[in-house]
This record gives structure tokens, sequence and C-alpha cells, in this order.
């Protein structure tokens, strides 16, 4: 019996792209069977991050990495790193950071609702600088006298949120709070594709990266990366491990061993966000097969199912297709005129059996966005279908 019957469930039709909230990129059989092996085995935990940071290390050229329960976890144990360092008293004392620097500098531009997670190790984000190209108001950016005056005695660490858009600033803005003694803590939980980005944000002067391994890795949905110096590796890894252990018998792990000096810190602050053995085992198959696959072939067969799925919507009156990049994949954008249809093309898509998911950043505009990346090929001609009746009914 499928689990859509056994606990009576619908499946859904993501042209939405990545969306966790959507179950990420559906997971490829090789991921799956690794994760059923790895499920029916007792292995150590610490033993086998060591290894995932090493695989991890090399498809990143990071000094270390580990498997965190998602990108946002990431961000909660990349602050931890930053608060505590390797002091088990301040690893203890989290998320109550008030009698050391637990400030992380984040720019009004970069602020997001992924960066409570960085709060919820008990940080204060403290917003910097201004939006000006963002409304339009004026041509400058945050400037660096600006990250100087924002820093104090209470200042642990800069967050900094990639996007196609922010990138171009992280080597100048990294330079400057190396200077400083500040690391970077970067958000990358979608930057990919491009492949580039696993290595660019680091090679870019990121001290940590946090990747989602559930949206293009296709790793488990539960599943990032957190990677970078490993030192803030190492601490964000003893936060996350279980730590019930006697540190006199334990060897620790390399990447441990700075911190576990024969005393073991108490379970830390992300000791709820445990990656377990199946995460583990899953995100290193998935990122060896992302690592490796051949990106301008698969940019160019997304571009020609979103080709075809477009012909499918010529001669309708009003509606207008637009092949495009989003930066990450190819991206049809399906615009109706007047705008007001496209909300009503949604909901019609939503009632479809099975209900399908398009991307509504732009729906205000009158565009529907379809993204390819969770998109099944089987589903190509359904998908086509509904937004045919869906865009002439609007
Ligand atoms: C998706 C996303 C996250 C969270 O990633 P998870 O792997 O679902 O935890 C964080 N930040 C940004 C910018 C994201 O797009």
């Amino acid at each position: 019996m499928s689990v859509l019957d056994r606990f009576g469930l619908t499946r859904r039709i993501n042209a939405a792209g990545t969306l966790t909230r959507l179950g990420g990129r559906p997971m490829a059989a090789e991921v799956a069977s690794a994760m059923a092996e790895a499920a029916s085995l007792s292995l150590d935990i610490a033993t086998l991050q060591q290894v995932a940071s090493e695989r991890i290390a090399g498809h990143l050229g990071a000094e270390a990495g580990m498997v965190t329960t998602g990108a946002a976890a990431a961000l909660t144990l990349a602050a931890a790193a930053c608060l505590a360092g390797s002091d088990f008293a301040r690893m203890a004392a989290l998320p109550f950071a008030d009698g050391f620097p637990n400030e992380i500098l984040l720019p009004r531009t970069h602020r997001t609702m992924y960066s409570r997670a960085l709060a919820a190790a008990g940080a204060r984000l403290v917003d910097l600088g201004h939006n000006d190209r963002g409304t339009g108001a004026g041509v400058r950016g945050l400037e660096a006298w600006e990250i100087d005056a924002a820093i104090t005695p209470r200042t642990a660490a800069f967050a900094f949120t990639a996007t196609p858009e922010t990138i171009a600033a992280l080597p100048g803005i990294a330079a400057h709070c190396r200077a400083r003694g500040l690391p970077v803590i970067v958000d990358a939980a979608a930057q990919l594709p491009p492949r580039d980005n696993l290595r660019r944000l680091l090679a870019m002067g990121a001290d940590l990266v946090a990747f989602s391994g559930g949206k293009a890795i296709g790793g488990p949905q539960a599943s990032g990366i957190l990677a970078g110096r490993a030192d803030l590796v190492g601490s964000a890894l003893a936060q996350q491990l279980d730590m019930d252990i006697r540190a006199e018998a334990w060897s620790p792990p390399a990447l441990l061993a700075p911190i576990i000096r024969g005393a073991a810190p108490p379970h830390g602050i992300g000791r709820g966000f445990k990656a377990g053995k199946e995460e583990i085992i899953g995100l290193l198959v998935a990122l060896e097969r992302f690592a490796g696959t051949d990106e301008a072939a698969e940019t160019a067969a997304l571009a020609a199912r979103l080709a075809g799925i477009g012909a499918a919507l010529a001669g309708l009156n009003s509606v207008r297709t637009e092949l495009g990049h989003s930066g990450r994949a190819p991206v049809l954008a399906v615009t109706l005129d007047p705008p007001s249809r496209a909300a009503g093309a949604v909901a019609a898509l939503l009632a479809h059996d099975p209900p399908v998911h398009v991307g509504e950043r732009r729906v205000a505009d009158g565009v529907l966005l379809i993204d390819p990346q969770s998109l099944a090929p089987t589903d190509d001609a359904t998908l086509a279908a509904a937004l045919r009746a869906a865009c002439a009914s609007g």
C-alpha cells in the first residue's frame, strides 16, 4: 500500500521550486537506498560527522564541515559557535548570553524571516545601514564606516544573506570584518545552483556558510550543511552532538579534539537539531551526485522542458510567456493581463487534482513563475494542461 493511501494524503505537483514547505527536491533512488542502508546500522555519530567534514571540505574547499538538519539549524549553530567558541561555560549558558559578546551585525537589506535562526542561539541582531537601493530612494549601499560604527565590545559576528544581487559585496565586507576579528556567517541556503557557489562564498572570505540539503542538492529534506573555519565548525558540532559521554573514555574525532580536552561540554543549544545517521549519509551521497552533475546539460534540459510547457500556453488571450533564469535555474514567467487574474489562476491550480503549485512571488504583478527543479518530467504534460485551463479561465 502506498504511503498516500496508508495515510490518506494527496500528492502535489510542485512547479514552485525546491521549497521546504513542499518537501524540497524529490530524492534520487540512490540517496534513498543509502539512507535505508544507514538506518539499519549502529554507527558512531561523531565519527560519521568527522567523515562528513572531510567529504564536505573536499567539495567546498572548506577547512571543515558538518551535516545539520537544515540551513536554518546551521545558522543557529553558526551563531552558537561565534558566541561560545570553545568555552564550555558559554555553551552551557546559551541561549542566555548577557555575560559575553552576543551581538550579530545584520545589514537591513540582508534581514530575512530566517534571520531569527541566528537569534535563537541567544544572539541579539543589530540592524545596520538602510535600504536605499531596495526602495529606489538612493544609490548608496552598506559602507565600511557603518560597520565600524556598529562594532562594540559586545559584537560577536557579522551575518550576510547571499543572493545573486548581494554576492558581489561579500569579498569587501569579509576582508573588512576579518581585519576586525569578526567572523562572517553567510546564509546561502538556496544559492545552489550554480554549483560554483559551493566553493565561491568561502573563497570570497566567508568564515561560515550554510546551505540547505533538501533544496537543490536533493538530500534528505531535513538536512543542511555548515562549513568553513575548523574551530567554528568544531564548536558548532560540539553544541549539536549528544554529549552523554564519559570524556575520559572517549576519543573525540579530530574536529572536536581541540574542544574535548579530557572534559566535555554539556548538551548544547543545538542538541534538538541532531542530524541522524540517515540524514548524514543521505546528504553526503546527494552532495556527491549534485557536485558531479553537468550543470550546463542540466540547465539546457530544464530550459527545454519549460519551452515545451510555454508552447502549450500559446494562443491564449492576454497570456504572455517568457523563458528566463532565476539566477539558480531556468524559470518560465507566465504573465496574465490584467494582473488581477493571476490570483484566480493560482487558486484554480491549487484546486486541481492533484493540486499544482507555481511560484507565487510575483502574483501581485500578474506573474506565475514555473520553476522546474522539483517537477517530475512525467508531470510536465499534466502541469501544462492545468496551467492552460487556469490561465484561460482566470
Ligand atoms: C530555505 C532557506 C532557509 C532554510 O533552509 P532549511 O534547509 O529549510 O532550514 C534559510 N535561509 C534562506 C535564505 C532560505 O531560502
